[in-house]
C-alpha cells in the first residue's frame, strides 16, 4: 500500500484533467470529488476512476466544461439536462439550483438526466446538508447493466444508489449513501485482483445458484489480465432481498426514466440519471424540537446492548466521518497498481514528471 497526502493527490488529478483541455475550474472540481470519495473510504469511487475517465473524454463519451441545460423550470421544480458533462461539474450545478429553490419555498425537486458519472452521492446530500436541508437522492446509471432483480438471475439494473441526508445545526449530518446491490462492481474487481473477498451471496449465476466468485462477473480471466464484466454470465444481486431490489426498481424509475436518462437497458450509452428532492426542516419545525428530538434519538439508538461487544452502534455517515479524520491526517492508501495506473495515465497524457507527487510506503503521522 502506498500513502498519499490528499493535497498533492488533489493537486495532481487536477493537473492530469487539465492536461486533457478541462478548464482549471473543472479540474479542480473533478480531483476534489473523486479525492473526497477516498478520503471517504470510498476507494472504489476515488481516484481510480481517473485512467477511465480519461478515456471516456477521449472517446468523447463524456464532454468537458459543459453547463446544466435547463429543459423546464417552475418555482420549485427544474428538469436540467448534464449534456454528458462530466458529472463532478453537472451534479453540483443541479444541486445548487435545488438548494436555491428550496430555500425559497421550502421544498423542491430536480431532475439531471445524461450526467457523467457523478461518483459518490454523499457529497450532494453533504453539499445540501450544509445549508440546512434535507436531501432524498434516486440515480441510476443507465448503460451500466450489472445488477439481478430479486428472483432474477439476468441482469437488468445498475447498482444505482440511493442516498438521505439529513443536517444538525453544529454537527456532522447524517449520510445514508449506498448502491442497491450487494456490493459495487468495484468491489468484485477488488477481489477478482486477491482483495478483500465479497459476500458468499453477493452474486448470482445464470442457474441461479449464489455465490462469490468473480468469475461469475467477468467469465474466465488471467490474474494480470482485464476484467470485462460483459464476459460473466452471472450478475451482482441486489441487495436487502425484495426490498433492496424493489428500492433499485425505484432508483431506476425516479432517477432513471423520470430524468429521462432512461432506465437501465441494453444499446444506452453511460448516463447517470438522478431525482433529488430538497425539504427545509426549519420550515415544517421552526422549534428547537426536531433537532433535539434527531439528538436524543441517536443517543437512544446508541444505548442499545451491542450484539458483539467489540462493536459499535453508527449512524449513517459516522464511517466516512471517521476514514476522513483519519486519511486527511495519515494520508489517502492507494494499493500500488492503482497509482501506477494514474502515474502511465499521467504520462501517456504528456504531463511533466515533476508533478508526480511523493508517496509513502507507510502512513503519514501527524507532524507531518
Ligand atoms: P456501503 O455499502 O459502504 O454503505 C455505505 C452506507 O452505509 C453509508 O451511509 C455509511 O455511513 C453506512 N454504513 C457503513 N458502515 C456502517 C455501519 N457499520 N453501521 C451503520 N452504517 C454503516 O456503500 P456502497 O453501497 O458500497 O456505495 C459506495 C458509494 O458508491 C456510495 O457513495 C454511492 O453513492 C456510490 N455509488 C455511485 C454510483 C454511481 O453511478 N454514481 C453507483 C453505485 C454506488
Amino acid at each position: 500500500m502506498l500513502y498519499i497526502q490528499h493535497n498533492d493527490l488533489t493537486r495532481f488529478v487536477a493537473s492530469i484533467f487539465s492536461q486533457i483541455a478541462c478548464s482549471s475550474e473543472e479540474s479542480q472540481r473533478i480531483a476534489h470529488y473523486l479525492v473526497s470519495a477516498n478520503l471517504s473510504g470510498h476507494d472504489s469511487h476515488g481516484v481510480v476512476r481517473v485512467p477511465r475517465y480519461v478515456q471516456m473524454k477521449h472517446e468523447g463519451a463524456v464532454i468537458a466544461d459543459q453547463q446544466v441545460k435547463v429543459v423546464s423550470d417552475t418555482p420549485v421544480i427544474a428538469v436540467l439536462d448534464g449534456g454528458y458533462g462530466f458529472g463532478q461539474s453537472v451534479a453540483p450545478q443541479a444541486t445548487r439550483i435545488g438548494i436555491d429553490k428550496c430555500k425559497q419555498f421550502g421544498l423542491s425537486a430536480i431532475t439531471l438526466r445524461n450526467a457523467g458519472h457523478i461518483g459518490r452521492v454523499g457529497d450532494f446530500a453533504e453539499m445540501a446538508a450544509a445549508e440546512g436541508l434535507v436531501s432524498v437522492h434516486f440515480v441510476n446509471a443507465a448503460g451500466s447493466i450489472l445488477v439481478a432483480p430479486f428472483g432474477g438471475v439476468d441482469r437488468r439494473f445498475s447498482t444505482a444508489p440511493f442516498c438521505v441526508g439529513l443536517p444538525r445545526p453544529g454537527k456532522s449530518p447524517l449520510i445514508l449513501d449506498f448502491a442497491t446491490s450487494v456490493v459495487a462492481e468495484g468491489k468484485v474487481l477488488v477481489a477478482s485482483q486477491g482483495g478483500k473477498q465479497i459476500p458468499p451471496d453477493a452474486l448470482i449465476g445464470p442457474d441461479g445458484t449464489m455465490g462469490s466468485n468473480p468469475e461469475l462477473l467477468y467469465g474466465k480471466y488471467e490474474a494480470t489480465g482485464p476484467r470485462d464484466h460483459r464476459k460473466g454470465e452471472g450478475a451482482i444481486r441486489a441487495f436487502g432481498e425484495h426490498k433492496g431490489s424493489g428500492l433499485a426498481v425505484m432508483c431506476e424509475l425516479l432517477g432513471g426514466a423520470l430524468s429521462g436518462t432512461g432506465a437501465t437497458s441494453p444499446g444506452r450509452p453511460f448516463a447517470n440519471g438522478m431525482m433529488s428532492l430538497f425539504i427545509d426542516p426549519a420550515r415544517i419545525d421552526p422549534t428547537p424540537f426536531f433537532p433535539s428530538e434527531v439528538d436524543r434519538y441517536i443517543s437512544y439508538l446508541k444505548a442499545s446492548r451491542l450484539a458483539d461487544p467489540e462493536a459499535e452502534i453508527l449512524m449513517p455517515g459516522e464511517t466516512e466521518e471517521r476514514y476522513r479524520e483519519q486519511r486527511r491526517r495519515e494520508g489517502c492508501p492507494l494499493p500500488a497498481d492503482t497509482w501506477q495506473s494514474i502515474v502511465e495515465c499521467a504520462k501517456r497524457e504528456g504531463l511533466s514528471e515533476q508533478l508526480i507527487p511523493q508517496t509513502l510506503r507507510e502512513p503519514y503521522r501527524s507532524h507531518h
